[in-house]
Order: C-alpha cells, then sequence, then structure tokens
C-alpha cells in the first residue's frame, strides 16, 4: 500500500465525521416503516421519537434566532449550535432522519414522526 495517501485518508474521515454528525453515518436500516412490536422495539421507537422533538425544538429555537418563517429551508450543519447534543440525531434502529423545512415537524425512515406530546 502506498503510504504517502494515509494523511489524505485520515483527514477525509475527519472531515466526514465533523461534517457527518448529523443526518449521515447512519448504521444497518432495519425494515423500514413497520410498528415497533417487541420491547427492544417499541423502546429505539420512544427514544427516536424522543430525538425527532428534540430535533423540532431546536429547529423552533433556531426559527426564533434568526427569525425564519415557515417553510425556511436549513440544514444539519445550520443546526448544530442548536442541538441539544450529536446523539439526538441519530435513530437508535438506524433510521435516517429528514430534517424538513421550518414548521414541518422531522420524520424518520423507520419511525415516521413522533406523535404530538399531551400536557
Ligand atoms: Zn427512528
Amino acid at each position: 500500500m502506498n503510504v504517502a495517501r494515509r494523511p489524505l485518508l485520515f483527514a477525509t474521515a475527519a472531515v466526514l465525521l465533523l461534517a457527518g454528525a448529523c443526518g449521515r453515518g447512519k448504521s444497518e436500516p432495519r425494515a423500514p416503516s413497520r410498528p415497533a412490536r417487541t420491547p427492544i422495539e417499541r423502546r429505539e421507537q420512544a427514544a427516536c421519537w424522543y430525538n425527532l422533538r428534540s430535533i423540532e425544538a431546536s429547529k423552533r429555537s433556531m426559527a426564533e434566532e434568526f427569525r425564519l418563517k415557515k417553510g425556511a429551508k436549513i440544514d444539519w450543519y445550520q443546526l448544530n449550535d442548536f442541538l441539544e447534543s450529536a446523539d439526538v440525531c441519530r435513530c437508535p434502529a438506524g433510521g435516517t432522519y429528514t430534517l424538513g423545512p421550518i414548521g414541518t415537524p422531522p420524520s424518520c425512515s423507520i419511525h415516521g414522526r413522533a406523535p404530538a406530546q399531551r400536557r
């Protein structure tokens, strides 16, 4: 193997890690959109919905801060500063999150949208 290429590989990996904190870097996806049945699946779904609610709250904070209107398109990179932690952008079951514009709740490719919470 050509040793001279290694630093470039490391640099590329570092950039991917930084840029891919959210949205990318998904793990093995499970079968899409079927109801949670086992206790583990229900836990994953609950954790996923918690993440989606947290992302939605971050989107609202961002919209307020920058006075964004409904329908304004944002990306993970912009939202990063408002996220509770990098963990909330990873579905525990390996689903892919779709951020959606301001005013539209984020969704998961496996668990869909978090249902509205009763208070
Ligand atoms: Zn999910």
